[in-house]
């Protein structure tokens, strides 16, 4: 008799969960043996296949005869060894239940959004294995943060050493009542001053980390780890190297494993810069950084911080919903490392809205998220070592094929593997 299989998995339910109208058979004799042809016979139900190797047949069953009661009378019949439901295995995955998930088809694209399936970077495949965790910190280096935000509050960072509001800087770090992270463009706390000046801040950090699975919004890559917010952008969009030095600094001293910096500059050399940068890189942080939205050929025209010469940097270009560089991104076959996707991308804005944004600076977080989520998997991983794991699991694309340094776009769960 049957062994093995526990009882609740036997009572069949209807539904998806089996293949409807056949059962897998052991019996005596295997597949042309007399003690199958008998049961056959008996239940109408005729031989659909064997499976090679080990003596299992497939039985199709006669219309009307539920799986559950053909399994008990096939049971009945002596010398059948066992029969069972042919289960429907799935691949593992978790969908996330925010609701505008299925707009962000850099995660998992069906073609909703007119693009081609299965461009995008595998987050569900990725999510069953991690979906972060809160010690992989990402330091958003760029305006800043409406940290209220019902999909970013729960994954801001808190600055353990410090308590809010005494006017202290408890943990003397140079910084007063830094608790969230700091503002280097007003020199304050106040992370965020008002739409205009924070929206680009707050939607690159939604894309990287947006709360997932929680109900609302949208899911970010990396949905269980931190935001620190390092605001380096001022009023009109611009930041200054000497902030971005500052918050760079402020990031690998409060243990961010990663830093995405969504902005950049022609021909703007800053020897500080880059020397901040190799500093986050001697403590084992990933920098990652845009290729530029002018369209150019960043072997031609240095884009810094793309162009630096640090081992720890990403660089990162634009590609849409069809896995087609951008027309907008910048590209370089020795300079910008890998695509990721960049047009359309939904994101967090101020005031508790949702809004889709277009550029580099929204393809760099999807791979600081996956930074985060090799980080989050394997703790032990400096930045050589899961720059490495994002940059040799790429998906290859013909189309970014001496563009880029991969020729590929980015894949969260090769990543992983
Ligand atoms: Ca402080
Ligand atoms: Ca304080
Ligand atoms: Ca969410």
């Amino acid at each position: 008799m049957a062994q093995g299989a526990p009882v609740e998995d036997r009572a069949v339910a209807a539904g998806d969960r089996i293949a409807p109208g056949r059962l897998l058979v052991k019996a005596e004799g295997g597949t042309s043996g007399p003690v199958l042809k008998e049961a056959n016979r008996r239940l109408r139900a005729s031989l659909g296949g064997e499976v090679a190797g080990n003596g299992i047949s497939v039985v199709d069953l006669p219309e009307g005869l539920p799986v559950e009661e053909a399994i008990r009378r096939y049971e009945e019949v002596p010398g059948v060894e066992y029969a069972e439901p042919d289960f429907v295995m799935r691949e593992s995955a978790l969908y996330p239940r925010d609701p505008r998930f299925k707009t962000q088809y850099g995660l998992h694209n069906r073609g909703q959004t007119g693009g081609r399936a299965d461009a995008d970077i595998d987050a569900p495949e990725a999510w069953s294995k991690t979906a972060g965790s809160p010690a992989a910190v990402i330091a958003i280096v760029d305006s800043g943060n409406y940290t209220r935000h019902a999909d970013l509050r729960d994954n801001i960072w808190r600055n353990p050493g410090e308590v809010a509001g005494n006017r202290i800087d408890d943990d003397k770090n140079g910084y007063v009542d830094d608790v969230n992270g700091w503002d280097f463009a007003h020199k304050d706390n106040t992370l965020y001053h008002g739409y205009d000046e924070d929206d680009h801040g707050t939607h690159v950090a939604g894309v990287a980390a947006a709360r997932g699975n929680n109900g609302v919004g949208i899911s970010g890559v990396a949905w269980r780890s931190r935001i620190m917010p390092l605001k380096y952008i001022g009023p009109g969009g611009v930041g200054y190297t000497s902030d971005a030095v500052a918050a760079i600094n402020y990031a690998v001293q409060k243990g961010a494993a990663v830093i995405n910096i969504s902005s950049g500059c022609d021909n703007c050399f800053n020897q500080s810069l880059l020397d901040a940068i190799r500093r986050a890189d001697a403590a084992g942080r990933v920098v990652v950084t845009t290729s530029g939205n002018t369209g150019r050929n960043n072997n031609v025209t240095n884009h810094y911080p793309c162009n630096y010469a640090s081992a720890n940097i990403i660089c990162v270009a634009a590609t849409d919903s069809k896995d087609v560089l951008a027309g907008f991104s910048n590209y370089g076959s020795s300079t910008v490392d890998l695509a990721a996707p960049g047009v359309g991308i939904p994101g967090t804005v101020p005031n508790g809205s949702y809004a889709s944004y277009t550029g580099t600076s929204q393809a760099a977080p999807h791979v600081a998220g996956v930074a985060a989520l090799v980080k989050s998997k394997y703790p032990g991983l400096t930045d050589a070592g899961i720059k490495s794991r994002i940059l040799r699991s790429v998906d290859r694309k013909p189309g970014l094929s001496g563009k880029t340094v991969t020729g590929g776009r980015l894949n969260a769960t090769r990543a992983l593997q």
